[in-house]
């Protein structure tokens, strides 16, 4: 595909999820390909999202597992948790992985160009003085986390620098409600610190299953959070002993080691140079693209979280894929946002695919509602008051599943299975005609014979 009037077939701003797929799948496909990063190798995702994220989740669970072997016969002990061995374990492992998606790149002759790309024409990217001609430039710079502006701002904490903390917070503040709130409000909490949760609607995780949220949230407080909802902090000191205290729009006021900001990521474009050409965005900021991730400029694409939608991995990952394919491969693009499965990695998990209830009763007429509420083998001994939550959404006229939806252990692992089974259109016949496996809490699935409500 090499098009000698330029320096590159596709020149590729940010070596993120989606960035580093595409670049990775365009040259294996025969295109010349540069990618520019200016601060990690696989983004957000592998530096201070996903990967940190969940091994900090498995981290704080160890903190409930000891309680929970009690009454299994081992002995109870008190352990101490040590901060600075996990941070810096997590540390070895990230870098371990730049290097591998470093090798990712080099294998496949992509060239890396490390600095903050600027783009100053439709076929043209500054990276540190240095001019670089594409054919296509992708953008793919990812978000940001966002913090409101109140006086004090400058004193909170953001998902970027929450995993590199010199000192383990002993109390603890997360303000928002969404996933990296609700996640960090679990990890701070099981690993031992005071957490208290605020959030400024009616109930934590908006967007999922009604139901789900209530259910997550009570099982989140009975593990220790405390959750306020319609709370909001209005300012933040630093007082001289280097703590904070935030004074809330109720006139409370709380102490605390650390006050994280979780509330939502904007679109990372600043300085980028969109001015130079006729790439458009919408209210928030996102880049406009079309079925194609072509921007409003030909030759110039976005994809991933800098053009907002689903902002997940996999999703980046599928488009960086499918651009690569349909830029160097002349293939058709074949995205298919429908179904697509997510899990919130608190405790216990949350995880769904499809419908909510709410979205469900409002698309079709007869929706049979299947759930199961129950206490897991393993508590029974343990003595964990936790419960776990299981809910199919079906279509009566149709008998297609339309919505699952887990709150429970293992939950993201147990929903990745059923959402092919969604995606396959699997009917509720199909659901009862699979044969469980016993015993776990999965087979609950597949076992839910009568519908709790009927419209
Ligand atoms: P990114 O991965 O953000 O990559 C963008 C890259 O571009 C970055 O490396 C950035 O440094 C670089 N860049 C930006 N501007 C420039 C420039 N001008 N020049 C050069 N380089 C530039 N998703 C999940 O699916 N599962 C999870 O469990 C999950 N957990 C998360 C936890 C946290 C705390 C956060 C913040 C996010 C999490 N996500 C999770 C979301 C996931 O990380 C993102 O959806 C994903 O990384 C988006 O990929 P991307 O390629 O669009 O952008
Ligand atoms: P979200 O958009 O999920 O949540 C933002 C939260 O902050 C919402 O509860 C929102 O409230 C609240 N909020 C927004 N503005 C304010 C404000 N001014 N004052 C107080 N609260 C405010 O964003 P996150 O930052 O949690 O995560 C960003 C994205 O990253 C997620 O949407 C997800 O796509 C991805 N991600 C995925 C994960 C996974 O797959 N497990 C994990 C972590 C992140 P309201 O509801 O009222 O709008």
């Amino acid at each position: 595909m090499n098009n000698s009037n330029y320096d590159y077939d596709l020149f590729v701003i940010g070596a993120g999820s989606g960035g580093v797929r595409a670049s990775r799948i365009a040259a294996s496909l025969g295109a010349k390909v540069a990618v520019a990063e200016d601060r990690y190798m696989g983004g957000t995702c592998v530096n201070v999202g996903c990967v940190p994220k969940k091994l900090y989740v498995y981290a704080s669970q160890f903190s409930e597992n000891y309680r929970d072997a009690v009454n299994f016969g081992w002995d109870k002990v008190t352990p101490g948790f040590d901060w600075n061995t996990l941070r810096d374990n997590k540390t070895k492992e990230i870098q371990r992985l730049n290097g591998i998606y470093e090798n990712l790149l080099d294998g496949n002759d992509v060239d890396i160009v490390q600095g903050r790309g600027r783009i100053t024409g439709p076929h043209q990217v500054d990276v540190n003085g240095k001019t670089y001609t594409a054919k296509h430039i992708l953008i793919a710079t990812g978000g940001w986390p966002y913090v409101p502006d109140f006086q004090g701002s400058e004193h909170v904490t953001t998902s970027n620098d929450v995993f590199d903390l010199e000192q383990f917070p002993q109390r603890v503040i997360v303000v928002g409600g969404g996933y990296i709130a609700v996640e960090f409000a679990g990890i701070f909490n099981g690993l031992g610190a005071d957490t208290r949760l605020l959030y400024r609607g009616e109930q934590i995780l908006r967007g999922f299953d009604q139901e789900v949220r209530d259910f997550a949230a009570h099982e989140i407080a009975a593990k220790g959070v405390d959750i306020r909802v319609k709370s909001n902090i209005e300012r933040v000191e630093k007082l001289d002993d280097g703590s904070l205290r935030a004074t809330l729009i109720s006139g409370e006021q709380l102490d605390a080691d650390l006050i994280l900001y979780a509330t939502g990521r904007v679109p990372n474009t600043q300085g980028l140079g969109l001015e130079n050409v006729a790439v458009n965005t919408n209210d928030k900021g996102q880049i406009l693209v079309d079925d194609h991730f072509q921007t409003d400029q030909p030759g110039i694409y976005a994809l991933g979280d800098v053009t907002g939608g689903m902002e997940l991995t996999p999703v980046a990952l599928a488009e960086g894929m499918a651009l690569a394919k349909h830029l160097c491969g002349n293939q058709p693009v074949n995205m298919d946002y429908d179904n697509i499965a997510t899990a919130v990695f608190c405790q216990p998990n949350i995880a769904t695919v499809g419908l909510t209830e709410e979205q469900a009763r409002d698309r079709h007429d007869n929706v049979d509602v299947y759930r199961s509420a129950f206490r897991p083998l393993k508590n029974t001994i343990s003595g964990s008051p936790e419960r776990t939550l299981m809910k199919l959404l079906v279509d009566r006229d149709s008998d297609r599943v339309l919505g699952v939806h887990m709150v429970g252990p293992e939950a993201g692992e147990i929903i990745q299975g059923i959402a092919i089974a969604i995606k396959a259109g699997a009917t509720k016949a199909i659901f009862d005609s699979t044969i469980g496996i016993h015993p776990t809490a999965a087979e609950e699935f597949v076992t839910m014979r009568t519908p709790v409500t009927a419209d």
